[in-house]
């Protein structure tokens, strides 16, 4: 590991003034530390921030403000999310092992990088998130777990995050501050598709912090879920994860809200398919059109074709199984 110089922030004030100056930001640790022994990522400076405020509150207008340091199985366990979120508490405990979750923040998962595999292999694979311009070994190489909507002929890496598809399913807000004042973003903006820039993965400045994540008061707690299809039962990530849920007058959809994981460079919020079962009724038909539109554009790799079918079949029996009175 290439040494570094470790300094701990007191509040987010002097957070952002360390990493204006160039520091890196290390919450848990759980992705960078790892990234670092593996010489991904070689920061030459660290600003800690894991003493910062962790708290999770009801705002006034009847919403959750999460703290950004605060731990993924804090979240998870909170009575106010489980209550009024419970796919966010079902995406994060189907995120990671407990023993991560109980290290890693909320505002360190979204920041995670890949997993993919080249990304990780500086000694031996070609890759342009790592080195603009070099390759993409993904591309021709195993490509199982890769994007299958918004990928770029520049690289083709998912958004490793469970916790950030339940995120954009519900409309979070991504509250940042940095040396020029504040400002939020929508979760669903907050994550870059590759086009030619693969590096650039959010719209988080250098000299920004992540302090906190909102979500707006909802009606569709009661019918809402998580679903995560992977290749075992835990500790790895989705091949397709479906967060999704709808409001219902009789069995009229009033509102749905659907985010697909493990398909693309971020959260992919289903704006098809909800335009496609709002107003209408509660069917099979109208679930398989909703996911058929969703997955029309999809772009699949040798080793993953299967992945579009699988997302459709996924979408489908979430929205069934929530949709039951
Ligand atoms: Fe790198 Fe992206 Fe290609 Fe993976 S898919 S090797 S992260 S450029």
């Amino acid at each position: 590991m290439t040494p570094f110089s470790y300094t701990r922030a007191e509040d987010a004030i002097e957070a952002v003034r360390l990493i204006a100056d160039g520091r890196r930001c290390l919450g848990g640790g759980t992705n960078l530390i790892d990234l670092m022994r593996k010489g991904v990522e070689q920061p030459e400076a660290l600003v800690d921030i894991s003493g910062l405020p962790a708290t999770i509150e009801e705002t006034p207008q009847g919403g959750v403000m999460i703290s950004a340091a605060a731990k993924n199985s804090t979240v998870a366990a909170h009575p106010l999310i489980r209550a009024r979120y419970p796919m966010l508490s079902r995406a994060i405990l189907a995120g990671a092992s407990a023993q991560i979750r109980n290290m890693a923040t909320v505002g360190g998962n979204l920041l995670q990088r890949t997993r993919c595999a080249y990304f990780a292999d500086v000694a031996g694979s070609r890759c342009n998130k790592r080195e603009l311009s070099t390759g993409c070994d993904a591309r021709e190489g195993f490509n199982r777990y890769h994007a299958i909507l918004g990928a770029s002929p520049a690289c083709i890496a998912t958004h490793p995050s469970d916790m950030a598809v339940a995120l954009a399913a519900l409309n979070a807000q991504v509250h940042v501050v940095g040396a020029r004042g504040s400002r939020t973003i929508a979760l669903t903006d907050f994550h870059r598709l590759p086009d030619n820039r693969p590096d650039v993965e959010t719209l988080l400045a250098h000299d920004e912090l992540i302090v906190a994540i909102e979500l707006a008061s909802s009606s569709i707690a009661s019918r809402s879920a998580y679903r995560k299809v992977r290749d075992r039962a835990s500790y790895a990530f989705a091949l397709v994860s479906v967060a999704a849920g709808i409001t219902l007058d009789g069995s009229r959809i009033v509102e749905a809200r659907i985010a697909l994981g493990g398909v693309a460079a971020r959260p992919w919020r289903a704006f098809r398919a909800e335009n496609v079962l709002r107003g209408g009724l509660v069917s099979p038909e109208a679930f398989s059109r909703a996911a058929e539109a969703e997955l029309a554009d999809a772009v699949p790799l040798p080793g993953n074709h299967f992945k579009i079918e699988l997302a459709k079949r996924t979408l489908e029996a979430v929205l069934a199984s929530i949709s039951k009175a």
